[in-house]
């Protein structure tokens, strides 16, 4: 979509700190980081968010939690373990409507919700 923010990182438009990319993903830092290691990984196809999943766009999960698998280790993150969270929509607190899974590691999160 043209004036997502996160479609325009993909396209090149608007500058990110890339760790990791594919034919279907990339991952990038956040911009404002809630861990010492914060990434989104973020499908370039633009869907909203988990609730626009739906048969014909569902494949795009695997290809977000390869990456996952890929990306925390590269950022030798793996082992030790992180956090990953899905906002969605206004009460999960998502601001960004493009679908992104955040990975948050380099730190124990004894803080719990659930
Ligand atoms: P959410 O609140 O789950 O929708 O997450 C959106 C995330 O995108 C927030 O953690 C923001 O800090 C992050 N963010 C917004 N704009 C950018 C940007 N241009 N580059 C990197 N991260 C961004």
């Amino acid at each position: 979509m043209s004036d997502c923010v996160f479609c325009k990182i993909i396209k090149g438009e608007i500058p990110s700190s890339k760790v990791y990319e594919n034919e279907k993903v990339v991952v990038f830092r956040d911009i404002n980081p809630a861990a010492p290691i914060h990434v989104l990984v973020v499908p370039k196809v633009h869907i909203e968010s988990l609730e626009a999943l739906n048969q014909d766009n569902i494949g795009v999960v695997t290809d977000i939690h390869a990456a996952i698998l890929e990306t925390t280790r590269i950022l030798g993150i793996n082992e030790e373990g992180y956090r990953v969270i899905v906002n969605c929509g206004k009460n999960g607190g998502q601001t960004v409507p493009h679908l992104h899974y955040h990975i948050l590691g380099g730190a124990r999160f004894d803080e719990k919700i659930i």
